[in-house]
């Protein structure tokens, strides 16, 4: 289904639950026997859980992939999701020596530990617990990606790469980069919440001017807490358990750590969990176009990508 229909189902079902809440208040205010009630808030299901495959990339790191893995090829916008967490050196320290993105964006997410980073137009930094990083690739950039954590030690981190529309696959490259400070932390319902994109009450996330008008949180419930927050409507997105355990939706959907449940229609996200659980939620408009795809190239046809790996060997990828 393309997001233009997508959009067009989800604005008819909001109109048609305007007109019906109006109907309703209406009627209770003539009555005069009751407060306007609260406005119903269609609440999203689960309409399938992924469980992240183990998988070795880079120079030899072990990671768990949920999206972009045999599972779960890709939910659009989104097209990987790996979780890197280990207190073994073994499992991580090769890293992501040089290699090269163009036509997508990739979002570094740190919980503990660190990775240096290094790219071939100069840009280099640390990304440490908290930080986020949101590279948007474009044309091209050809970067390394190293962890660092103490020998026994963990090293617990995300990487989620979003797709770029056509029109932007050949933007310039750009970074976001976000310390652990720069990103809010709210109280949401019985969660604590960090902001790092979107919108929650009139707060909004650091991040900004991304083509889906993505939103990512990171919530962390308490044992027998529960969160809720309502997304755009039309906005393809997911949940994935980063510890402890949790229920999701109307149907009470369990999900276990390393899983993802993809949601359906609708607006809110409702998550229960007895033991305490943290999660990532993540939401973006679809782009709806032909998706090419090859190792760290995502374009929208094989041309395309014949061009982008000819552009890296003759090294021009990062021209513009
Ligand atoms: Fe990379």
């Amino acid at each position: 289904m393309s997001g233009g229909r997508r959009l067009i189902v989800t604005e008819r079902a909001s109109r048609r639950r305007f007109l019906t809440g109006l109907a309703g208040t209406v009627g209770l205010a003539s009555l005069g026997c009751r407060p306007v009630p609260r406005r119903s808030v269609s609440a999203r299901e689960v309409v399938r859980v992924v469980t992240a495959e183990p998988r070795r990339d880079g120079a030899g790191v072990s990671l768990r992939r949920s999206v972009g893995g045999a599972a779960l090829a890709m939910l659009d916008p989104f097209l990987l999701l790996d979780e890197l967490h280990s207190d073994r050196q073994e499992d991580f320290i090769a890293g992501f020596p040089n290699h090269p993105h163009r036509g997508f964006e990739t979002v570094s997410y740190l919980i503990a530990g660190s990775f240096a980073h290094a790219d071939s137009v100069g840009n280099h930094g640390r990304i440490g617990p908290g930080d986020a990083q949101w590279m948007t690739a474009g044309r091209g950039i050809v970067h390394s990606e190293m962890p660092e954590q103490e020998p026994g030690r963990e090293l617990w981190g995300l990487q989620l790469w979003v797709n770029l529309p056509a029109a932007r696959k050949m933007m310039r490259p750009r970074y976001q980069e976000l310390g652990a400070s720069a990103i809010p932390a709210l109280d949401v319902a019985d969660a604590r919440v960090r902001l790092v994109a979107g919108t929650v009450g009139a707060k909004r996330g650091p991040i900004d001017g991304i083509a889906g008008a993505p939103t990512m949180l990171d919530a962390t419930l308490p044992p027998g807490g529960r969160f809720h927050h309502e997304l755009p409507g039309g906005h393809a997105a997911f949940v994935y358990l980063l510890a402890g355990s949790a229920q999701l939706g109307p149907q009470r959907t369990p999900l276990s750590v390393g899983q993802l449940a993809v949601l359906g229609a609708g607006r809110e996200v409702s998550v229960k969990s007895d033991g305490g659980a943290r999660l990532l939620l993540l939401a973006a408009a679809p782009i709806g176009e032909p998706v090419a795809r090859r190792g760290p190239f995502v374009m929208n046809s094989e041309a395309e990508l014949d061009q982008a790996v000819a552009d890296y060997r003759s090294g021009r990828l990062t021209d513009g």
